[in-house]
């Protein structure tokens, strides 16, 4: 009786046992299938999210350059002109996301030989996205304090030379310092000097949607001559309860001071931004000089900002990239010690140079060497500095936004990862 007693125990214990496997089994296979649908959902996601991108694409682009028109050419402030651009062909604009920028072609002559020569410059899109025009703002660009160069040659040609009714060669709209408009959460928009463009392309098109988007705007000039779209801020601070304008001036003049047209003395740094905003954790898009740049960046990250809520746009060679090379220097020489000896020849111009680990890139590493590369934005966005690679291999400090032929490279984010050929 007592072994039948327990052999029907362990039977009820195995019976047990048997269902607890199969419970584990059930949910194990559940889980697998969970997973499995989530990685399917996940990439169904990705793959909807590639095919709005590329419709995107085709809406906002088109192939090379495309004549425009300039319509009207308006003066902002001091050296700052906006121009109005309509399409020569009459076809539709396609919209672009504020933040981006246009990239144009000028043939100007060669300061040396005086032979025709096409120059690359990108602009940002200062408005926000409208069916009939785009609009650039461009500042004049003088030679640098106390050295003998020339100016700048398409900032100043575009004031003195380029008048309404002149036909422009334009690249679609590109870049990825851009936000998105229909987003609810806060936003920081900071510009100093003409790097106001981007910021106000986003400012005026979140206003112009029905979102009550919290949006402060920091704007950093010298003084009242050179504050740009004076009139459209203001109107905008007092039009609507969420827009706060803070524009600080850090050389103003006595007509300033008695007109009161600026909040706050000094330059846009991080204690008028931490009194102003207060909360640490909303986006920050920024665009300014060098000097900003450079001091703004670093403190609101100390601040607690975190680094993907800080949102850069480098106008050109000397703002962002270029500070990381200069602000380290023990570090580079230290790295560049122990990195291995590198050449890089330049084939068309017969070239072969040893590279020099403490250069941004094999732009600049060029432009060093006497060796000409057309370039534009400097921040592997506009595409005017592709090179074929004829041998070896190159590395990106960051991944470029614009497609690549394939054993090309773009040179302004391109440094040599072995020795290299490139066609230049
Ligand atoms: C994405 C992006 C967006 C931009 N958006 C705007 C915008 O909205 N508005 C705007 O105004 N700018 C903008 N810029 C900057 C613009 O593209 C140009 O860089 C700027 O206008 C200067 O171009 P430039 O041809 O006039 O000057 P450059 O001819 O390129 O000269 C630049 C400086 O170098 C000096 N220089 C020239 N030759 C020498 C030499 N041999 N030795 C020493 N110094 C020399 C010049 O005097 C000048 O000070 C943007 C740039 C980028 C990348």
């Amino acid at each position: 009786m007592q072994i039948l007693g327990s052999i029907l125990i362990s039977l009820i214990g195995l019976r047990l046992v048997l269902s607890l496997l199969d419970v584990i089994r059930t949910q194990r296979h559940s889980a697998n299938q969970r997973r499995k649908s989530l990685e399917l959902l996940d990439e169904r996601i990705a793959s909807i999210r590639a095919l709005r991108k590329q419709r995107e694409t085709q809406q906002t682009h088109w192939n090379g350059y495309r004549k425009f028109r300039v319509d009207r050419k308006v003066l902002e402030a001091d050296n700052i002109c906006s121009f109005y651009l309509v399409p020569h062909d009459g076809k539709p604009l396609p919209k672009y996301r504020p933040g981006q920028f246009l990239t144009f072609r000028f043939q100007l002559p060669d300061l040396n030989t005086k032979k025709s020569k096409s120059v690359v410059r990108c602009y940002s899109l200062s408005e926000a996205p409208r069916p009939g025009y785009y609009r650039v703002t461009v500042k004049r660009v003088p030679p640098p304090p106390g050295v003998d160069a020339p100016e700048g040659r398409v900032s100043n040609y575009f004031h003195d030379h380029v008048i309404e009714g002149d036909i422009l060669d334009v690249q679609s709209p590109r870049g990825d310092f851009f936000l998105e408009p229909t987003e609810r959460s806060p936003v920081v928009l900071i510009g100093g000097g003409v790097g106001v463009t981007p910021v106000l392309s986003m400012a005026n098109t979140i206003l112009e949607t029905d979102i009550q988007r919290d949006v402060w705007f920091f704007l950093g000039v010298r003084c009242g001559r050179e504050h740009p779209m004076r009139e459209h801020l203001q109107q905008l601070d007092e039009q609507y309860d969420h827009f706060h304008l803070m524009v600080c001036y850090s050389c103003p003049e006595g007509c300033d001071e008695s007109e009161k047209i600026f909040h706050h003395k000094g330059h846009v740094d991080l204690a008028v931004i931490s009194e102003t905003v207060k909360v640490c954790n909303y986006d920050f898009y920024i665009c300014g000089p060098p000097p900003m740049m450079e001091t703004l960046v670093p403190a609101l990250k100390d601040w607690g900002v975190p680094k993907e809520k800080i949102h850069t746009e480098a106008f050109g060679p000397a703002t962002v990239n270029r500070a990381k090379k200069s602000s380290t220097p023990q570090k580079s020489q230290a790295d560049s010690e122990n990195k291995p000896e590198i050449t890089v020849q330049f084939s068309r111009s017969e070239t072969c140079v040893t590279w020099d680990h403490n250069q941004s890139s094999l732009l600049d590493f060029a432009l060093d060497q006497g060796i000409e590369i057309d370039s534009g934005c400097r921040a592997g966005s506009c595409g005017s500095c592709e090179v074929a690679v004829k041998q070896g291999e190159i590395e990106y400090t960051v991944e470029p936004s614009v497609e690549v032929g394939r054993g090309s490279c773009l040179a302004c984010i391109a440094c040599p990862k072995t020795n290299l050929v490139i066609e230049a």
